[in-house]
């Protein structure tokens, strides 16, 4: 094994996905619909579900939203998604729950972050939300969160450390009190009866060095199934890149059963990239495939247009998009690799380690393209049509090699 073993040794159950020990790490997602809009936010779950979110939390922050959450579920199961839904929990948790039971049966999984349960009642609140729990069979996220931190908690730390007679500086002070918080809520919730199975933990912070430090030290206190995230990772490279590398890390020491990347999307963006992310990540590590994946060399000063890079965006669009179906229909097809290359220096030799590989011509290379199948040239494209006569072939590539896998796999 290149990577360390997994580090949480408790499988949690999320309607029917297995969180921890040896379960593949678990893509989730969160939707950014008023969940008071049933319909719109059934249907955004749908489209992160159909991009392989296999968990998707929702928002449940007043009376509407609670009294939507069984009518999204309905919505789901008519569209036949099956993706167990999160309730998030801030302020009003408890009594939200305790008043709404068809949302409580309705959720898979609740998550309460222990700094938001309120000032007065912070106990009592958080034992509410966790009856609820028992009593309905369901598990908890304990999710910490650097921004809302149980301040009379982190007061007492700091005070403590100060009377010391050489106090660890405040950075070290506050990231104990985040692992205080959630492993006292952890035993709090485990006294209050829910079982230690029930219990998954996160501990979200939004700089890669804090975020890998937090973890590292949870992980070596608890066996509890871990949530990994970095906390407003932010919009675009700086989102994709910094969750990348915070995630890659802790994944690589086998710390993290299930995982969400924050991004920020553009106004009126498409919120499944997320997911992408998530599953790239993943699948780039070698953990887990997910899509065919499209190897493009970057272009150079041999190829003066930019047709193939054009070719290989088109081919992983329409990889993503005929996923949904060919998950269903030919499993195995997540673990093909496609390449497209700008010209002969090394498109031949890319190609033929691929299952599909085309090497365009370069700049001054004769006008065109040899297709490698398995690692042998099974064709010479040429002319306007290069793309769809390409796209032909890989259709019917993935028929007949993974179809016969799935026929084999029965006989
Ligand atoms: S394969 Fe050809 S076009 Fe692509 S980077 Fe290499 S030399 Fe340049």
């Amino acid at each position: 094994m290149i990577f360390a073993k997994r580090r949480s040794t408790v499988t949690a159950y999320v309607g029917d996905v297995g969180v921890g020990s040896s379960h593949p790490v678990v893509v989730q997602s969160m939707t950014n619909t008023d969940t008071a809009d049933a319909a719109g936010t059934a249907a955004q779950v749908a489209a992160l579900a159909r991009a392989g979110s296999q968990v998707v939390r929702i928002t449940v922050n007043n009376d509407e939203a609670a009294a939507a959450v069984p009518e999204i579920r309905h919505r789901l199961d008519d569209m036949g998604i099956r993706a167990p839904l999160v309730g998030d929990f801030h302020y009003n948790g408890h009594l939200l729950l305790k008043k709404y039971p068809a949302a409580a049966r309705a959720l898979a999984k609740y998550r309460i972050n222990p700094g938001n349960v309120g000032a007065r009642h912070r106990d009592d609140n958080f034992r509410t939300i966790v009856q609820v729990a028992v009593e309905h069979g369901k598990p908890v996220r304990i999710g910490v969160n650097w921004g809302s931190l149980d301040q009379d908690l982190l007061t007492a730390m700091m005070d403590a450390n100060a009377k010391l007679a050489q106090p660890a500086d405040a950075r070290d002070v506050y990231i104990e009190a985040m692992l205080e918080s959630a492993l006292r809520s952890a035993a709090l919730a485990e006294e209050t009866g829910l079982r230690h199975d029930q219990i998954l933990i996160s501990a979200k912070v939004s700089l890669v060095p804090d975020l890998v430090d937090v973890y590292r030290r949870l992980a070596a206190r608890c066996d509890y199934p871990l949530h990994l995230g970095l906390t407003e990772a932010g919009m675009g490279n700086k989102g994709v890149v910094a969750s990348s590398a915070a995630l890659a890390l802790l994944l690589t020491e086998g710390i993290g059963d299930t995982i969400r990347v924050s991004l920020t999307p553009k106004p009126g963006g498409d919120r499944s990239e997320e997911v992408y992310v998530a599953q790239q990540i993943l699948q780039s590590l070698g953990m887990r495939s997910f899509a065919p994946q499209v190897t493009a060399c970057p272009g150079c000063g041999r190829t003066t247009s930019t047709f193939f890079q054009k070719m290989a965006e088109d081919i992983q669009g329409y990889l993503r998009e005929q996923m949904p179906v060919w998950r269903e229909k030919h499993p195995g097809v997540e673990e093909m690799r496609v390449a497209v290359m700008g010209c002969v220096v090394n498109g031949p030799g890319e190609s033929k380690h691929a299952n599909l590989g085309i090497s365009l011509p370069g700049t001054f290379e004769e006008p065109k393209a040899p297709v490698y199948m398995d690692g042998k040239l099974l064709t010479t494209l040429k002319g306007d049509r290069i793309v769809e006569e390409f796209l032909v072939i890989l259709e019917d590539y993935v028929a007949r090699t993974y179809a016969a896998r799935e026929a084999a796999a029965t006989a």
